[in-house]
C-alpha cells in the first residue's frame, strides 16, 4: 500500500529533490516518493569533514563536488535563501598563474599574456566563440543560425581558423575546466549552447560577479539536498533504491522496480531526474522513442578528478597570488605524457582553513586517474612546488583529499554531459519532452544554467510544474501552466532572453586588428 503514491521522483540530487520539495508546496495532499540509487541524497554534490591540522584532531568540511554559485544564477540563489544557506565570496585577490607549454607565468588580466600573438588570437577566440553563443536560443539550440553546420563540427574544427598560433593550449586548458573533456570531443553547438545557458564562455570561467566562480555556499551545498529532505520528508526519500525498470501500462499507471527485483513502486506520474548516461541502463516497457533513445547514447559525460590540499597557512596570499592556476597539462612528472594539472584556485573554508582546490580534468584525467593514489598526490605536489615553491609546500601541507567522480556509481562522471556531433536535431525533445507519464529533469535537461546546480533547480521546477498542472483543474490554470513544456518551447522558440552584452564589445576586434597592424609596422619581429 505505502508503494502506491501520485508521484515517483527518481534521483535525489538537487533537481529531483527540488522538483519533490516544489509539489510538495504546491499540492500537499498528493503523495511523493523520490527513490535514491545512492546512500545519500545531493548526487553530485558532495560535502566532506576533512582533517585540518597536523595531529590530525580537527576537521572542516570541504565540497568535494559542485561548489560555485552566483547571483545571475537566479534559480539556486532563491533556493539558497529560502533555505537560509549563506554564502561567501571566492578569494581572488591577487596575480594567477597560467602554466602553458611548459611556461608559468603570472598575470592579472583575465587572461595570460604569452606573447602579443598569442594574447590577440585568444581575445579573438573568445570574442568569436561570444558572438556566436550570444545568437543560440538555449530553449532550441536549432534555431540558430547556421545550426547545421555547428551540429556537423567539434569546438575544435570551429576554432581551428582562428588559432594559429599559441593560443590553442590556453583554450584546451578552459574547455577542459569547463565541460570535462577535450575541444575535439564537444560538438559545437552543444558547446555554444552551454555557454549561453550561462550568459556566455567568459562568464563560466571567471570568479567576478555574476560570474560562475563568484561564490561558495557556508558549510557546502550538500546541505542545499539535505534541507530539501526535511522540507520533503525524511520517510518519503528512500535511499539504496537503484530504479532497474520503468513499465508504463496502458490505464495510466506507472510500475518501478529497483535492481534487487524485490520491491515494486506504483505511480501515476513519474520524474526522472537521474543524468542521461544512467537512464541508459534501465529498461523500459514500452521502450523510450526513438529521438529519446538516440539522444541519451551520444550524450558522454566529462571526466573530473577534484582534490582538496589543506595547508597550516595559505602562504600564496602573502606572495601576492589568488592561488588560482590555469594550466595545458605541459608540465608532466614521473614521465607521463601529460600532466595532472587542469585547474587550480584557492579554496579556503568560510572557516578560515587554508586550502588549495582543483580539478584533474579531460584528458590529464584519463592518463592520472591511471596511476595509484600515491603517484597522483606526489605529480599535485611537484606541480604546486613549481607555482608556490618546493619548501612551502613541503612545510605548511597538512591533508591531501580526492574524490574521482568517474569512480562514482550512478553518476558517471563530472560536472555534466555533453553531446557529440550530429545529435543536436534531438536535443531539446530528447531530454524535455515528457514520455506519456514519464517527466524528465537533471540539470542537463535546463535551459538555463545547464549542467550547473542553478540548471538542476530550473529543471527540477519545470518538471514539478508539468506534473501540477496534470493534477489539476484546466479551468482554474494561468496561461503558464497549461503545458510547461509546450509553452516554454513556444514562447522562447524565437527569442534569445539573454542580456545583450555591452557596445565596448564590439569594439574589441577594431582594437586587435589596430593593435596587430600597428605592431607590424613598429615591431616586425613578433610575427617571425
Ligand atoms: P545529480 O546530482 O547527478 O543527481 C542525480 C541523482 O540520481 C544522483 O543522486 C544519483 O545517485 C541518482 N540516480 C542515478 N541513477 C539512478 C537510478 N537508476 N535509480 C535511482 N537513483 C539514481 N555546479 C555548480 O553549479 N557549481 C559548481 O561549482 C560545480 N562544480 C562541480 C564540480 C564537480 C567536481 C562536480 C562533480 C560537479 C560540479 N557542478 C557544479 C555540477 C553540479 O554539481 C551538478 O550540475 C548538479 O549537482 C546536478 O544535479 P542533478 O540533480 O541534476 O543531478
Amino acid at each position: 500500500e505505502e508503494n502506491i503514491v501520485d508521484v515517483i521522483v527518481v534521483g535525489a540530487g538537487i533537481s529531483g529533490l527540488y522538483a519533490a520539495y516544489r509539489i510538495k508546496q504546491k499540492s500537499p495532499e498528493l503523495k511523493i516518493l523520490v527513490l535514491e540509487a545512492k546512500d545519500r541524497v545531493g548526487g553530485r554534490t558532495l560535502t566532506s569533514d576533512i582533517i585540518t591540522s597536523h595531529d590530525g584532531n580537527e576537521t572542516d568540511r570541504f565540497d568535494l563536488g559542485g561548489q560555485w554559485v552566483t547571483d545571475t544564477q537566479e534559480n539556486i540563489t532563491a533556493l539558497l535563501n529560502e533555505l537560509k544557506l549563506e554564502t561567501y565570496l571566492q578569494y581572488h585577490t591577487g596575480k594567477s598563474i597560467a602554466e602553458l607549454q611548459r611556461h608559468i607565468q603570472k598575470y592579472a588580466l583575465s587572461m595570460p599574456f604569452i606573447s602579443l600573438l598569442s594574447f590577440l588570437e585568444s581575445i579573438y577566440s573568445v570574442f568569436r566563440l561570444e558572438s556566436l553563443a550570444s545568437t543560440v536560443p538555449t530553449w532550441n539550440p536549432m534555431m540558430t543560425r547556421n545550426a547545421d553546420y555547428l551540429d556537423q563540427r567539434t569546438l575544435e574544427d570551429l576554432m581551428k581558423p582562428w588559432i594559429h598560433n599559441r593560443a590553442k593550449p590556453l583554450m584546451t586548458a578552459a574547455i577542459r575546466t569547463v565541460y570535462g573533456c577535450e575541444p575535439e570531443q564537444v560538438n559545437a553547438l552543444f558547446a555554444l549552447t552551454y555557454a549561453q545557458a550561462g550568459g556566455g564562455f567568459m562568464r563560466l570561467t571567471l570568479t567576478d560577479p555574476g560570474c560562475a566562480q563568484e561564490k561558495k555556499i557556508k558549510g557546502g551545498s550538500q546541505q542545499i539536498s539535505q534541507l530539501l529532505v526535511e522540507h520533503i520528508g525524511k520517510e518519503q526519500v528512500l535511499l539504496n533504491t537503484p530504479v532497474q525498470k520503468i513499465v508504463q501500462n496502458d490505464d495510466g499507471t506507472v510500475l518501478v522496480n529497483t535492481t534487487d527485483n524485490q520491491t515494486t513502486f506504483q505511480c501515476r506520474k513519474l520524474i526522472l531526474a537521474i543524468p542521461p548516461s544512467q537512464i541508459i541502463p534501465i529498461q523500459f516497457e514500452p521502450m523510450l522513442p526513438g529521438y529519446k533513445r538516440e539522444m541519451l547514447k551520444h550524450m558522454p559525460i566529462g571526466s573530473y578528478l577534484k582534490f582538496v590540499f589543506i595547508f597550516d597557512k595559505a602562504f600564496w596570499r602573502e606572495d601576492g597570488l589568488n592561488g588560482e592556476v590555469i594550466s595545458d597539462g605541459s608540465f608532466a612528472p614521473l614521465g607521463l605524457s601529460i600532466g595532472p594539472m587542469t585547474y587550480l584556485i584557492d579554496g579556503t573554508s568560510s572557516n578560515g582553513t587554508p586550502a588549495l582546490i582543483g580539478f584533474i580534468g579531460g584528458r590529464c584525467a584519463s592518463v592520472w586517474t591511471s596511476v595509484t593514489y600515491e603517484e597522483r598526490r606526489k605529480g599535485l605536489i611537484e606541480c604546486l612546488s613549481r607555482y608556490f615553491g618546493g619548501h612551502k609546500i613541503s612545510t605548511h601541507l597538512i591533508e591531501y583529499v580526492e574524490k574521482d567522480w568517474n569512480l562514482e556509481p550512478y553518476s558517471g562522471g563530472c560536472p555534466c554531459h555533453n553531446a557529440t556531433t550530429g545529435t543536436m536535431k534531438d536535443f531539446v525533445d530528447g531530454l524535455r519532452k515528457p514520455y506519456k507519464n514519464i517527466h524528465f529533469a537533471g540539470t542537463e535537461t535546463a535551459s538555463q544554467w545547464m549542467g550547473y546546480m542553478d540548471g538542476a533547480v530550473d529543471a527540477g521546477r519545470r518538471a514539478a510544474s508539468e506534473v501540477l498542472v496534470s493534477f489539476r483543474d484546466n479551468n482554474q490554470l494561468k496561461d503558464n501552466e497549461i503545458d510547461p513544456y509546450t509553452f516554454e518551447s513556444q514562447n522562447r522558440k524565437y527569442q534569445n532572453f539573454r542580456v545583450p552584452r555591452s557596445k565596448f564589445y564590439y569594439a574589441i576586434p577594431i582594437i586587435i586588428v589596430t593593435v596587430a597592424a600597428l605592431s607590424k609596422i613598429f615591431f616586425p619581429g613578433i610575427f617571425q
